[in-house]
């Protein structure tokens, strides 16, 4: 556990109860497994009884799960092509690469 979480987290442990506004700045630590354990009972105490930062918590785990999936794959010759030739027409960025997948 860094420092760095310690002090983000820190203010949120002395409140007595967390707020929306104070789950939604958590969300994305919750969803990483970086919030601190006694926050994190708090956390789940929260979205226990409150549907929206419940639904925004899933949400929020939807993208994170989504991201993680596509960094994994392999970027399609044909979409990578299109991309560069567009990045040719439009900002005169000519990419060594684009020739190479012309090719391939
Ligand atoms: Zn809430």
């Amino acid at each position: 556990m860094s420092e760095e979480i310690d002090s983000f987290q820190v203010p949120f442990l002395e409140l007595s109860r967390l707020e929306c506004s104070d789950v939604s700045a958590l969300t994305s630590c919750y969803v990483d497994g970086e919030l601190l354990e006694a926050l994190k009972q708090k956390f789940e105490g929260h979205i226990r009884t409150c549907s929206i930062c419940r639904e925004l918590v899933a949400q929020t785990e939807f993208v994170v799960e989504s991201a993680s999936q596509i960094r994994d794959r392999e970027i399609p010759t044909r979409v990578q092509l299109k991309l560069r030739e567009t990045l040719k027409e439009q900002v005169g960025f000519d990419s060594p690469k684009l020739q190479t997948l012309r090719e391939s």
